[in-house]
Formats: structure tokens, sequence, C-alpha cells
């Protein structure tokens, strides 16, 4: 269950929109991005701006395609990296 949404959150979602990188992190798209945690919150992963990258829609289903394997943070990183490298190859 999500808690409700504070003002102070407001203003750091808004820091973290301003300081990361307006592309995509796997294919560089400038449009269509949302934010998502590279480590999942509930996978242990921190709500830091080290975390969080800008993905874009396609990319963001993409990834989360493994959350119904029970993926562990690893797993998350993992298919992060090859999701790049495919794209770079590719
Ligand atoms: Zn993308
Ligand atoms: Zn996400």
């Amino acid at each position: 269950m999500r808690k409700k949404e504070t003002f102070s959150d407001v203003i750091y979602r808004n820091y973290l929109k301003e300081n990361l990188k307006k592309e995509c992190y796997i294919c560089g798209r400038k449009k269509d991005l949302e934010l998502h945690h590279k480590i999942p919150l509930n996978c242990c992963g921190e709500d830091i701006l080290d975390n969080i990258i800008y993905l874009c829609n396609k990319c963001h289903r993409n990834i989360h395609k493994i959350d119904n394997q029970n993926p562990t943070a690893k797993d998350y990183l993992k298919r992060l990296k090859i999701l790049r490298k495919n794209k770079k190859n590719g």
C-alpha cells in the first residue's frame, strides 16, 4: 500500500527530474520518459538519485517483465545491462 504523497515528496521528485539526464537510460529516447528505480524499493533498492534513472515507456515495460519471476536486485541490474548492450549492438 502506498502512503499519500507529501509536500516534500513533490519537491524531491522535482529535484530528481532536474538532476537526471533526460533521456532513456537504455535506448536514449527523449520522449515518453518515466522515472524508474534501478533496484526496486521492494527489492532493497534505495530512494536516492543513484538508484533512479529515466526510461522511455517501452523500455520501462520491458524491464518490469521480470517482476513476475520473483527477481532479486541482481536480476534487475543484469537485465538493465543486457537491454543496454542489445541496443548498442543492434
Ligand atoms: Zn528506451
Ligand atoms: Zn520502474
